[in-house]
């Protein structure tokens, strides 16, 4: 098992297979992608060997992420190969939802255990100014799809904003009345680009927790492996909320996820400085064990907690560069 200094255990990695989005979400990307068009993202052998030395080396779940995952045309084959890893137990996906109508069925087949799909507000106007995009409607559909296609784990991203969704917290939970499904506040987090948009619309998720508390809401019990999420649920609910606050004490003491990059870039930690690049150990099948050393001597330098307290976000941009 991949294991840091401070004995946190590594079995979760996030697989970024591009950093190409066609959203804008004003919080990640407002101008839309920027990126070098010369940039040449992993090809489907090098994730393969990517996927099967994580899967030696004790990782038991893969999210794949992006940018937005479903830009890349071959993400139909990089599912099931995933899935076929030997070790990997569960394959995710995060994605924005574009492409779900059309593509969840085929997801589905390919094994998909977990969809995490962003959806900042129930209301197609906010939606659209904040991602830049109209689809909602299309999007939710998708959704109902996947529900009935019974993917085990379905939930909602919402990144919370002040001034922009934080109206539409009472509708969200509404619609949690009857949809089985988690839906996860997440905290702005402050990246490189974002300084000033993070001063303007960070809202601590704190508030929502003692509402959360005070309105019926019960927190259910951390499993021993569960990330940095609390969840809650109620009664009277189908779904369940999750509370992702990156700036309360102790988040990063459950950290179990390494991230890679779609240049073959690993990052011991969402807001590392620079990524370590592992590319050069994907040439071969043969190379699998010595980019299991190479990954447990640099696990070594894994820092015990994000800086982002003290407005440090480390070289990351934005989060479409590593995967969120
Ligand atoms: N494009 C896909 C999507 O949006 O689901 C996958 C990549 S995106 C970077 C992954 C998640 O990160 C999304 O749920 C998004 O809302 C969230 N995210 C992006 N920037 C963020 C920020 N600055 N603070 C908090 N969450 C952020
Ligand atoms: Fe694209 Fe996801 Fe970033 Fe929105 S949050 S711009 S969908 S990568
Ligand atoms: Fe782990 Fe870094 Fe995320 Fe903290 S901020 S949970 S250390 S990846």
């Amino acid at each position: 098992m991949l294991q840091d200094s401070f004995g946190r255990e590594f079995h979760y990695l996030r697989l970024s297979i591009t950093d190409v989005c066609n959203f804008r979400c004003t919080y990640c990307l407002p101008n839309g992608y920027e990126g070098k068009p010369e940039q040449t993202f992993l090809s489907l052998d090098e994730i393969r060997r990517v996927c099967a030395a994580f899967g030696a080396a004790g990782t038991r779940k893969i999210r794949i992420t992006g940018g937005e995952p479903s830009v890349r045309k071959d993400l139909a084959d990089i599912i099931p190969m995933v899935k076929a890893t030997p070790g990997i137990e569960k394959v995710a996906i995060t994605t924005n939802g574009y492409r779900l109508p059309e593509l969840v069925d085929q997801w589905a087949d390919a094994g998909l255990d977990a969809l995490n799909l962003s959806i900042d507000s129930l209301d197609p106007g906010v939606f659209q100014s904040i991602t830049g995009h109209s689809r909602l409607h299309e999007l939710l559909n998708g959704l109902d799809r996947a529900i009935e296609l019974g993917i085990p784990s379905i939930k909602v991203n919402a990144v919370m904003l002040r001034g922009l969704n934080d109206k539409q917290f009472e509708p969200f939970l509404n619609w949690l009345k009857t949809k089985p499904i988690t839906l996860r506040f997440i905290e702005l987090m402050q990246t490189g680009d974002n300084s000033e948009f993070f001063a303007r619309h960070h809202v601590a998720g704190e508030q929502l927790r003692l509402w959360l508390l005070d309105n019926g809401w019960n927190q259910a019990l951390r499993a021993v492996d569960a990330g940095p999420a609390q969840e809650f649920y109620h009664p009277d609910y189908q779904g369940r909320v999750g509370l992702i606050m990156p700036y309360s004490k102790d988040f990063c003491s459950t950290c179990n996820r390494l991230r890679m990059d779609s240049t073959g870039k690993l990052h011991l930690c969402l807001f590392s400085d620079t990524g370590i690049d592992v590319r050069p150990l994907l040439k071969s099948d043969d190379q699998r064990d010595e980019l299991i050393e190479f990954l447990n001597n640099h696990l070594r330098d894994k820092k015990v907690s994000h800086f982002l307290q003290d407005g440090e976000s480390g070289g990351t941009r934005h989060l479409a560069m590593i995967g969120g």
